[in-house]
């Protein structure tokens, strides 16, 4: 099981979990309920998880890289929504290892 709540991402007075059996459905969840609830444009979860047409051959820092410029592209005057997404990549790190069939856990 993978969560994320809303605290954690820098949200005050929110006391949301999001919680899903893999990273993608928890990013859905919880962009889905940031865009309901506090109003924040979000990039998409696709758009957070890296775009689908990023070459699988591409490595995670570069996705990381392409995701974060699209992110920056179309949210560049939106500082809240930056912060909450650079919050919420650092909070999916230690799950891209949970995905990675070589974990040592
Ligand atoms: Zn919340």
């Amino acid at each position: 099981m993978v969560s994320i709540n809303c605290q954690d991402l820098g949200i005050k007075n929110c006391s949301y979990v999001a919680t899903a059996e893999n990273t993608g459905d928890v990013v859905k969840k919880i962009v889905h309920h940031l865009r309901q609830y506090h109003d924040l444009n979000m990039p998409s979860a696709s758009e957070i998880l890296w775009a689908e047409d990023v070459p699988k051959e591409t490595s995670r820092a570069e996705k990381r890289a392409v995701v974060e410029e699209a992110q920056t592209e179309t949210h560049k005057t939106d500082e809240g929504v930056q912060l909450v997404v650079k919050r919420l990549m650092e909070l999916l790190k230690p799950f891209e290892d949970f995905k990675n069939p070589k974990r040592e856990k």
